[in-house]
């Protein structure tokens, strides 16, 4: 069993005051925001209902690229220069024109936690209920100056300046209830063993739509099925996946994935990862999303804290970079809604013409640019 490390009972001690910044959520967008906070001076609230890495949050793996430019390697298990697709007719193998490494969770948000200054940064388990008062119409917006209060399961919080790092359930904001909503549904286990290659299958008896996946973790498999349609359960596929690897299915995993990106702000309040819908449609990819669009909010909260811009205006402008990304998300989604409808003795041919270094060189490299991790290097300004 998992060690609770969460406080409880009579640790969980009344919590309330005024901060600067207040950041809901601290997994890898919340605690990209406070690592981009390092130095601003502003006192910084950051709360989530776990620990920092008590809850593994996904299979952990991310461009090695993301993981070296953010001074996460120490975190780092395994490294893939490869991927290797199956489809009921065929096995391709992929040389990546960049890798893949998988990490230890727990060690990656100790790592980042380490980077927000922790002396200013203040950390506390509580869990988030809401925000104090009705959310404000779209378009009315809130006063200048006007703080922000949260109302936690141990006391209430006022900032400023807000983040909703929450996951998909965009507490703070006009949440979305699956499954009507637009969501995927990933659930994995983790058993012992090792393996050396990133797996993936595109296979209808796994999952009608989606795909299954095994990314070892030296020591660790994550293996594991996302449905794309919200409606398909992945319990008993996720078994099945295990089964066929001989590996147990224990020590499971899961959540609901938004796969459409949403508004980047909403009634005065920033949201970053999946809370803004950031995993990308058709990989499940999100976390160097989070880092990335965690780090954007992170910047305009350092220029509104150092007074070049209000909150309003802050707002606006990562508003906007957010919606700049619409298109690149939304295409694809429109390749996540064709994939299960190609014919399966389609797939073969079209995965093997796909396999060529070029045609991989080239749609990876545009892949990586959604997020790439050159917008973590330090700016000079
Ligand atoms: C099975 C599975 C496997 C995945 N594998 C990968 C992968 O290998 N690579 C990849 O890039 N993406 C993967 N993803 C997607 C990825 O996990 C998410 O996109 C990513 O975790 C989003 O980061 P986040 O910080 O926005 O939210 P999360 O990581 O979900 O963090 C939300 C935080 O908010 C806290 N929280 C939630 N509600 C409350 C509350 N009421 N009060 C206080 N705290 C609260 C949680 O405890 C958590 O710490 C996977 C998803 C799933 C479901």
């Amino acid at each position: 069993m998992p060690r609770r490390a969460t406080k409880r009972g009579a640790e969980r001690t009344p919590l309330q005051g005024d901060f600067d910044v207040v950041i809901c959520g601290a997994s890898f967008a919340g605690l990209a925001v406070a690592r981009e906070l390092n130095g601003s001076g502003a006192r910084v609230l950051v709360v989530d209902r776990y620990e920092i890495g008590e809850r593994q949050t996904s299979a952990c793996a991310a461009p090695t690229g993301w993981l070296e430019q953010l001074g996460l390697a120490e975190s780092m298990r395994q490294t893939f220069e490869e991927l290797v697709i199956h489809t009921p007719h065929t096995t391709v193998r992929m040389s990546l024109p960049w890798s893949f490494s998988t990490f230890d969770y727990r060690t990656l948000c100790r790592l980042l936690w380490g980077q927000a200054e922790p002396g200013a940064a203040q950390f506390e388990t509580a869990k988030v209920e809401g925000r104090v008062g009705s959310i404000p119409a779209p378009g009315t917006g809130i006063e200048v100056g006007e703080t922000i209060s949260i109302e936690t399961d141990r006391g209430v919080v006022s900032a400023p300046l807000v983040v909703d790092a929450l996951g998909w359930r965009r507490i703070l904001g006009r949440g979305f209830q699956p499954p009507a909503a637009p969501m995927s549904r990933g659930l994995e286990v983790h058993p012992h063993g090792n393996n050396r290659d990133l797996e993936i299958w595109i296979e209808r008896e796994i999952v009608p739509a989606g795909y299954g996946w095994s990314f070892p973790a030296d020591g660790e498999l994550r293996v594991g099925v996302g449905s794309f349609d919200p409606y398909h359960h992945v319990k008993q596929p996720t078994i099945e996946l295990a089964e066929r690897l001989d590996l147990p299915a224990e020590r499971y995993q899961g959540n609901w994935i938004p796969h459409r990106l949403r508004e980047g702000t909403e009634a005065g309040i920033f949201f970053c990862g999946d809370s803004a819908g950031h995993c990308l449609p058709l990989t499940a990819e999100g976390i160097r999303t989070a880092f990335y669009f965690g780090i954007a909010v992170g910047r305009e909260l350092r220029s509104v804290l150092a007074g070049d811009k209000d909150r309003a205006r802050g707002l606006a402008e990562y508003g906007a970079f957010n919606a700049a990304h619409r298109w690149k998300f939304e295409s694809m989604l429109r390749v996540q809604k064709l994939i299960p409808r190609v014919p399966p003795r389609l797939l073969a041919p079209a995965l093997n013409v796909m396999a060529s270094d070029a045609f991989v060189r080239w749609s990876f490299n545009h892949y990586l640019q959604i997020a790439h991790f050159d917008f973590a290097a330090p700016r000079l300004n």
